[in-house]
């Protein structure tokens, strides 16, 4: 797929607030640094594209991009652990759990896990949680060129190992650079795919 246009649209502080349109929705969503921002930018062949979402204001919203004027790519808020109590739960804010359970327009979620190390249990909760709603999902492992593929590879297998016992599917996987650009083709085609494409 070719990049032609990519532009924002607004930010939404709830799923009233998505846009009215019959665009299809492709979301991103990881713990902070994970390298959203740097994939963002390099799938939209834009510096700064991201930047929008990282403003004052608008980190904590979900924010909409239309990309060829054809199709949407959402910038959704991080997760984390909350402490409650004694116990730990995972802490994604409303509207994201919102917007993942209820939207319509959303056609795949790519969660994004950072390749570098082995299963983290934040990662691990999100993305079982996740497969429990029934959304599409793909997992992208970023940051690729900081370490041998043998050992991306090698957390990669854990990190499904990890999951397996919690979904009923195994989701694709997919890795990236965005350093090296590595994986923007293939990501931009499971899009085109969806899309009809
Ligand atoms: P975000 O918080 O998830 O949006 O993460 P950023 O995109 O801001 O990236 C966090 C840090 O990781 C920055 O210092 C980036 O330059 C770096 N980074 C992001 N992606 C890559 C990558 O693919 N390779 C390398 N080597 N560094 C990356």
């Amino acid at each position: 797929m070719q990049i032609k246009s990519a532009e924002f649209v607004t930010s939404a502080k709830n799923v009233a607030d998505c846009p009215a349109w019959d665009r299809a929705e492709f979301a991103f969503i990881g713990r902070s640094n994970v390298g959203k921002s740097s994939l963002i930018n390099m799938l939209s062949n834009r510096h700064s594209l991201a930047k929008v979402s990282a403003t004052p204001g608008k980190t904590r919203l979900l924010n909409f991009f239309l990309i060829n004027e054809k199709w949407s790519l959402v910038d959704l808020p991080g997760y984390g652990f909350a402490r409650t109590g004694k116990n730990e739960k995972i802490n994604f804010n409303e509207l994201v759990g919102d917007y993942l359970e209820q939207r319509q327009n959303l056609r795949r979620v790519f969660v994004l896990i950072d390749s570098r190390h082995p299963p983290q249990r934040i990662d691990v909760s999100f993305a079982t949680w996740l497969g429990g709603t029934g959304a599409p999902f793909s997992l992208i492992f970023t940051k690729i060129d900081k370490q041998s593929a043998a050992k991306t590879q090698a957390n990669i297998a854990l990190f499904q190992e990890a999951i397996a016992p919690e979904l009923t599917t195994t989701p694709d996987t997919l890795i990236c650079s965005a350093q090296t650009r590595a994986g923007r083709s293939e990501i931009l085609g499971m899009i085109g795919h969806a899309l009809g494409g």
